[in-house]
């Protein structure tokens, strides 16, 4: 079964299929403003990322996917804080940085292949404006920022289905925008903001004026690089819809002349107690806070994939209570199968556990993923399992990434070509065909995986890459 997707521009579900003849599927998504630490919510959407990135890999072969996350280390709020506390810039965009880091690794996310900074992209944001401005898609204001001219681009509002009127503001709107002044027509955006006195020193030269890139063409121009023109999937979370990846769109259609990107995902807001989390209500979680209450981050990683990602879901000190005993129970399942297959690790999946895939393949449908994979343990007792039921269940719960690569400990996941070959080879070896035996580890070896055999099975080990 290929993956399906709810995609917001379409409004329709849809395969993902990498679109590149090198077959390799490209995935962007949006990733954190690194002034603070991030909280439950961008946690709610990293995670549910990270879930799609593991299924494209299942899917497409692990050297198949590119993912690429930015991280937003210039803009209002980290240039805000850096002036606050009276420190550079990069030195708060790097603490920052690294808790996200730390926080991530805690909560098992894998690190995206690149993870590219806005501030280590300016002139490749530079040349877009330039591109923009060339072909009559920007212009200049007479303080030496550049806006993107919204009328330009026939498509804008097909992502958020923004209409026309709500474009155009009443002159009061109007007169309270605080660039008011400088655009020719209020909906329009900044793709280059002039330097103000409170940006300090987080300013660059350009051909307009000295200034710094506005949020939206970080990421247009950080995907160009990394990814191409054409992308298969662009996700975060719903506030970023619109005003961010509408602008994203115009920007990238009118330099690129190409469709931007093929597929958009966007995950629906985690709310605390029922309500949108804030400092104010005092109900803004992050992972230390939950931590310093003794929960654990798996417990955590499990209860922000408890709901359907595109439906709100609301998160309770009660659900974490819940999702603990849920992996727990999951743990001790896993270390019974472990303890039980030790010597028939790299197995080929029985397909036991597939129906868990396969809910998550069904547009990320984690509610029934979850029921499935409580309903298949409990229906299959550790003592009949086979060595290939622990691959399966290997296989399916790293697709949702709710046991940690530690307790994995050696446990690789292997492509199912590679079961196929090494269950040929043992079977060859079993009836004295010492040839075909040693063929079949030599495509093994070709393919990088070595396999150690033992009394009563084999385990698989992909090899060092030197
Ligand atoms: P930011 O650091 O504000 O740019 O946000 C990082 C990611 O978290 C973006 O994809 C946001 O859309 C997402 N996000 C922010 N708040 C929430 C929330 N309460 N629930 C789910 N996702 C969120
Ligand atoms: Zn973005």
């Amino acid at each position: 079964m290929a993956i399906q997707l709810f995609d917001s521009l379409k409004r329709e579900t849809r395969e993902l299929q990498p679109s590149h003849p090198d077959g390799v599927f490209r995935f962007y998504n949006c990733g954190p403003t690194v002034y603070a630490p991030a909280h439950i919510g961008n946690f709610r959407a990293f995670v549910v990322n990270d879930v799609l990135r593991r299924l494209l890999e299942l899917e497409f072969g692990p050297g198949k996917v590119k993912h690429v996350r930015n991280l937003t280390d210039v803009d209002d709020k980290t240039i805000k804080r850096s002036r606050d506390e009276g420190r550079p810039l990069a030195e708060v965009t790097k603490q920052w940085t690294d808790k996200f880091h730390a926080d991530c690794a805690a909560l098992n996310c894998l690190p995206p292949h690149v993870e590219p900074t806005a501030t280590g992209h300016i002139p490749e944001q530079v040349d877009m404006i330039d591109v923009l401005m060339k072909k009559g898609n920007a212009y200049r204001a007479p303080d030496g920022s550049v806006y993107f001219k919204v009328s330009s681009f026939d498509h804008y509002g097909e992502l958020s289905r923004v209409k026309e009127r709500e474009l155009q503001p009443s002159s009061a709107l109007k007169a309270l925008a605080a660039d008011a002044d400088e655009k020719e027509d209020v909906s329009d955006f900044a793709l280059w903001k002039a330097h103000k006195d409170e940006d300090g020193v987080n300013s660059w030269e350009s051909p307009w004026a000295r200034g710094r890139p506005g949020w939206h063409i970080e990421c247009s121009a950080m995907i160009k690089k990394h990814l191409g023109e054409t992308i298969d999937l662009h996700t975060g979370g719903v506030d970023l819809l619109f005003p961010h990846h509408e602008n994203e769109i115009a920007q990238s259609e009118c330099c690129n002349g190409q469709q931007f990107s093929r597929h958009w995902f966007h995950n629906e807001h985690l709310l605390v107690e029922g309500k949108k989390m804030s400092k104010s209500l005092g109900n803004l979680y992050t992972l230390d806070d939950l931590t310093a209450k003794g929960f654990s981050s798996m417990a955590l990683r499990y209860a922000l994939l408890m709901g359907h990602p595109r439906k709100q879901l609301n998160f309770s000190l009660d659900s974490l209570h819940a999702a603990e005993s849920a992996v727990s129970t999951l743990h001790s399942y896993f270390s019974n199968l472990v303890q039980r297959h030790e010597a028939n690790r790299g197995a080929a999946p029985s397909g036991k556990f597939d129906d868990v895939l396969n809910a998550l393949k069904n547009d990320l449908n984690f509610p029934a993923a979850f029921g499935v994979l409580f309903s298949a343990i409990n229906a299959l007792r550790v003592e009949n399992t086979t060595p290939g039921d622990l691959a399966a269940f290997i296989r399916a719960t790293w697709a949702l990434g709710i046991l940690l690569k530690a307790e994995f400990r050696e446990v690789h996941i292997v492509p199912d070509e590679i079961s196929v070959l090494a269950e040929k080879r043992w079977a060859a070896k079993q009836a004295k065909d010492f040839a075909a035996a040693d063929a079949l580890r030599k495509e093994l070896t070709a393919a990088g995986w070595s396999m150690l055999d033992r009394k009563d099975g084999y385990s698989l080990e992909p090899l060092k890459k030197s």
